[in-house]
């Protein structure tokens, strides 16, 4: 089965073209700056890719551009869209309705929808990709998968925010977390690498990109997680401060006489490592200048590591141990001084970090020392195969789509 995935984000649109059984990725790409003039189309397969100039005025067009690349020119991937079997869109904010990926429908569509005041840029920009999708492939069926749903297990006491009861009747503020599909994905990897079943551990897992998130999965259930009713809430990121005192907020915009799109843009956008290194929101530049003795650098670092230190130790505790804990992401994978930093000082709790395996490079692996009570692993995420295997699964249980329901997790070329 071939399955599209797409991954319509506020101003882009990722795609890959997935075959299940042959666990092959047939094609990628991604549409960039849709919506403005600089927009442009970069499609297929590592030395294959071609980088296209186009006007994308939006998601729908967007789409038309992908299926056209698909299908024709030099990097074509498939001879027709009827080669094609499925569609699996993710889709940000499932709120309370989604506690699983589903099989698209007009209901779906709608609460899609009215979730959008939760996520507008995102949930509005993924139903431009299902319209957009429906439009170009009316026969081919489509699921979506939510961000949010494998959050939904999270006990009250976890989800609820202590703010008056009826806000939460009203306009159900509550957390409901994100990443949810990454951390899935890295939580089946670590018990499959540990050689556990997952109902037999505790898994605190780690997303650290651009966007970061933690979750605490105690026997298979994520029960607690650091993103809230947005994903601003939690661990500082590149350019999201992460949770600061809320007083703060109307401090400042009395102070610098900000409105709320303004104060909203200064957490989401100018806070995080930038904000405080002054220099970036990638941590590679961070470290060069905190190597070269920058000091609000050293600072953005310190506070950074100290922020994940503080959900380890945490989450910890929410679970009464943990068996592992698993690193993903570009900053996860990637950034050994970081993860140095981050395990200073957590033997006490069983955790050793192993120096010399911290600094190899691999795929899957262990870094954690032999003497380590807790395992310490790295899992490269995977969300569009997670997102392909549950339309795969889905199409199966639901359609009649012939072969078995994949529930080993296979890697991709
Ligand atoms: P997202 O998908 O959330 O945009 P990524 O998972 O690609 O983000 O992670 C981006 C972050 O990973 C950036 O801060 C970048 O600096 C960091 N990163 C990527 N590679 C490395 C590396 N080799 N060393 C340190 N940091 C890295």
């Amino acid at each position: 089965m071939n399955v599209l995935v797409i991954n319509a984000g506020s101003s882009s649109l990722k795609y890959q073209l997935v075959n299940l059984e042959r666990k092959e990725l047939i094609a990628k790409g991604i549409c960039e700056r849709v919506g403005s003039n600089s927009a442009f189309h970069k499609h297929g397969l590592d030395e294959n890719e071609v980088v296209i100039d186009a006007k994308m005025a939006d998601h729908d067009d967007a789409i038309a551009l992908v299926l056209e690349s698909l299908t024709s020119g030099s990097a074509k991937a498939i001879d027709s869209l009827d080669e094609i079997d499925a569609v699996g869109h993710r889709i940000v904010q499932g709120g309370k309705y989604f506690d699983r990926s589903v099989l698209i429908d007009e209901d779906v569509v709608a609460k899609i929808d009215e979730l959008a005041e939760l996520a507008p840029l995102h949930n509005k920009a993924a139903l431009m990709g299902i319209r957009a999708c429906q439009k170009h492939m009316p026969s081919v069926p489509m699921v979506a998968v939510f961000d949010t749903s494998f959050f939904q297990t999270l006990p009250p006491k976890a989800y609820m925010y202590p703010l008056p009861y009826e806000l939460y009747e009203k306009y159900a503020i509550r957390k409901y977390g994100a990443h949810g599909t990454s951390h899935r994905y890295i939580a089946e990897r670590a018990a499959a690498v540990l050689d556990e079943p997952i109902e037999d551990l505790k898994l605190i897992t780690c997303h650290l990109g651009n966007g970061c998130s933690m979750a605490a999965i105690d026997h298979g259930v994520a029960v607690d997680t650091s993103m809230g009713l947005t994903p601003l809430d939690g661990l500082m990121m590149g350019t999201r401060c992460g949770a600061i005192d809320p007083a703060i907020v109307p401090f400042i915009m009395e102070h610098e006489g900000l409105s709320t799109a303004e104060v909203n843009d200064l957490m989401n956008k100018k806070s995080g490592l930038l904000g405080i290194s002054g220099i970036s929101n990638d941590l590679r530049s961070v470290r060069d200048a905190s190597e070269k003795g920058d000091e609000r650098a050293m600072l953005a670092y310190d506070m950074y590591s100290n922020s994940v230190k503080k959900y380890i130790g945490s989450y910890i505790a929410v679970m009464g141990g943990v068996d592992a804990i698993v690193l993903t992401a570009g900053v996860g994978e990637n950034c050994k001084k970081m993860r140095r930093m981050i395990f200073s000082g957590l033997q006490p709790l069983g955790i050793i970090l192993d120096e010399e395996k911290n600094r190899a490079r691999g795929f899957e692996r262990e870094i954690s020392s032999e003497n380590s009570q807790v395992k310490i692993i790295i899992i490269p995420t995977n969300e569009e195969y997670m997102i392909a295997r549950d339309t795969y699964d889905i199409l199966h249980e639901k359609v009649g789509v012939e072969g078995g329901v994949l529930d080993e997790v296979p890697m991709l070329a």
